[in-house]
């Protein structure tokens, strides 16, 4: 089953005002998670205490996840942007996603071939890459493991970004909800890791296609003019 998405302009407006207050919700997150981590080793609490203070926990730990799945690189700032070749973003990024690969025994296949420069807010390209890496490593956990190919070239005046994993994959339904605001079907999810794909893509001009075959996997083309 083989399926394309065009670009198309999705909730910029959210990652706007949302991305200018990412960095003032994460550290009383932090700061209220680790009192909250000291209050449940207290042996003077109730069980009942107990629980209340474990389910904070949960809770704060999936606003955790909400901010880090759309926010934590998204702070706009003019210092952010670079003039580059995107190869600086898509090597530091897997770095990051490494042990995570590793857990779920995916192997890491990167590749760079030199590409023209563009200027871009490298935060935001790095928080979409971290997004798209992920959704490959976890589209593949289920299936004992795989592998995510990640490969940047360039085409005419374009820089092409491939990310193709051996997943689960898509159906074509499934790949007409991507980006749509909490569209998950993990039990973990946020909904909003697509999402920031889409719009930080179409914020340099870009777009994604989409090829994904139930069972076998994905690959999301992503294309940038330069
Ligand atoms: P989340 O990862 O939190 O579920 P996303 O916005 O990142 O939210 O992704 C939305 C949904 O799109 C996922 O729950 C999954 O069903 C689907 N999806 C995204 N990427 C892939 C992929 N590489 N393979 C299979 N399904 C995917
Ligand atoms: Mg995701």
């Amino acid at each position: 089953n083989r399926d394309r998405i065009l670009q198309s302009e999705r909730l910029n407006v959210v990652s706007e005002l949302a991305a200018s207050v990412s960095h003032e919700i994460r550290n009383p997150l932090t700061v209220t998670s680790g009192f909250l981590q000291l209050l449940n080793k207290s042996t003077s609490i109730t069980p009942e205490e107990k629980e209340y203070v474990q389910l904070s926990l949960l809770e704060l730990n999936r606003a955790e996840k909400i901010v880090s799945d759309y926010l934590s690189f998204a702070k706009p700032q003019s210092d952010n942007m670079v003039f580059s070749n995107m190869q600086a973003e898509a090597e530091y990024t897997k770095n990051i996603i490494m042990p995570y690969a590793s857990i779920h025994k995916v192997e890491v296949k990167f590749s760079f071939d030199n590409t023209l420069n563009k200027s871009y807010d490298k935060n935001q390209i790095q928080q979409c890459l971290i997004n798209l890496y992920k959704n490959g490593i976890e589209a593949m956990r289920d299936k004992d493991g795989g592998i995510l190919t990640i490969d940047i070239s360039e085409k005419k005046q374009n820089i092409l970004i491939t990310i193709r994993d051996t997943g689960i994959g898509m159906t074509k339904e499934e790949i007409s909800r991507l980006g749509k605001p909490y569209y998950s079907t993990k039990e973990e999810g946020t909904g909003l890791g697509m999402l920031m794909a889409y719009s930080t893509i179409n914020k340099v001009k870009g777009n994604i296609e989409v090829e994904s075959e139930k069972g076998r996997g994905t690959t999301f083309l992503i294309t940038i003019p330069t």
